[in-house]
């Protein structure tokens, strides 16, 4: 590995930190198929490796590149976000107390209900812009972790995360940030005092709706971070070989594809944030957002790009407007280089708080003027009514 220190992340992000594959010089890591690896007569494994579940060469490069993106101890990659996030909960031991946030990432919150329940945690979750809250929330002592998605699916509400890591810490837990939606480009928890940061690598870490992964990077490796990777190497939650190697493909574009998605979200939000078919645009990076201030201080370079648009007219002009859509794709996930659409409460289900009028949009790399005028041109149809209807089975 060259010495990378002292360029920008543009820079190291596009060479990859420089590896190249040491047995060809070829300037692409090599992709490790291998599950086995050999053992010597003296019982020795000269290569360092035993078995691919616990040690694999694939990984190496994409968790060395997050650890530097979000200056980390170290990287994990994992099958997916929610293997990813789900294997940290079960570090803890039963009895342990978890404070997670009301609006987060749906499935992951259904799960950590059930979880919770079988496991024996103790689990509150609460509204996570409120500090005071979570200090309500907090119990000294047998709180052990403290989670929190920021910006939050499918809101964008900020949530602080020096002010919770404080908090966090003085009543000795660990914070945990999911920071799938803002990426290492725009936020790196860990410089704000989180303990673990957590991403799904299958939206802008790999950006192209190809590949399924999950990471978990790291302050320090202690004794709980030695415990969640025992979760990994036991359950064998990892990605397979080649998802490795695309996901670090993915990443040395990432620094252009966070700009673009940012500078498109920023249009699409300003552009319809007082439309008269929009009776709320939800996005941080606008100066109305009542979290702007927080947004400026813990967002560098952009605001990301998610947004959700409320839609006047309520559900059925909501699901109308994703039906009339051409360009933006209707389908969940997020964070590729294609614009998706979703009417999220449909995916939700009815326990969910996400309002029945929100479309969630996730913007991908092209011109800002064509996602504007597909959106100005659907929002048109569902106001007059065409189209109405045929959105039913919008999300799922
Ligand atoms: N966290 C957030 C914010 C997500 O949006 C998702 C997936 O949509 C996940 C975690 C779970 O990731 P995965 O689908 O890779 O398991």
């Amino acid at each position: 590995m060259e010495d990378e220190q002292g360029l920008s992340a543009e820079t190291w992000l596009a060479r990859a930190l420089g590896r190249h594959d040491g047995a060809t010089g070829g300037v692409v890591p090599a992709i490790h198929p291998a599950t086995t690896f050999l053992r010597a007569g003296d019982l020795s494994y000269p290569g360092g490796l035993v078995y691919a579940r616990p040690d694999n060469p694939g990984f190496a490069a994409a968790e060395a590149l997050l650890s530097r993106l979000e200056g980390a101890a170290e990287s994990l990659l994992f099958a997916s976000g929610m293997a990813a996030a789900t294997a940290l909960f079960q570090a803890l031991s039963p009895g342990d107390h978890v404070v997670a946030p009301k609006v987060m990432y749906w499935a992951l919150r259904g799960w950590l209900k059930r979880f919770a329940a079988q496991w024996a945690l103790e689990i509150d979750l609460v509204d996570m812009t409120d500090t005071a809250a979570l200090a309500a929330a907090l119990r000294p002592g047998r709180t052990k972790l403290v989670w929190v998605e920021t910006p939050c699916n499918p809101t964008w509400d900020l949530t602080d995360i020096s002010a919770v890591a404080g908090l966090t810490h003085g009543a000795g837990a660990l914070l945990a940030v999911d920071g799938t939606a803002a990426t290492p480009i725009l936020t790196r928890p860990l410089e704000l005092g989180a303990d673990i940061v957590m991403h799904s690598a299958t939206k802008y870490l790999n950006g192209h709706s190809d590949v399924l992964c999950g990471t978990l990077s790291c302050a320090r490796k202690d004794a709980f971070w030695e415990r969640v990777a025992g979760v990994r190497r036991d359950q064998g939650g990892i990605p397979g070989p080649f998802e490795a190697w695309l996901l670090l493909r993915g990443m040395r574009t990432l620094a252009l594809r966070v700009e673009r998605a940012s500078a498109n979200a920023m249009a699409v939000a300003r552009h319809f944030s007082a439309h008269p078919r929009v009776a709320a645009a939800l996005y941080p990076g606008l100066e109305s957002h009542p979290q702007h201030a927080l947004a400026r201080r813990q967002m560098q370079g952009g605001f990301g790009g998610m947004l959700s648009l409320r839609v006047a007219g309520g559900e059925r002009a909501a699901i109308a407007t994703a039906a009339a859509l051409k360009l933006w794709t209707r389908a969940t996930s997020l964070g590729g280089v294609e614009s998706l659409v979703e009417h999220r409460a449909s995916v939700e289900g009815p326990d969910s708080p996400c309002p029945p009028d929100l479309l969630r949009l996730s913007c991908g790399i092209e011109a800002a003027s064509d996602l504007i005028a597909d959106l100005e041109q659907a929002l048109e149809r569902a106001g007059a009514g065409v189209g109405a209807g045929v959105g039913a089975g919008v999300g799922k």
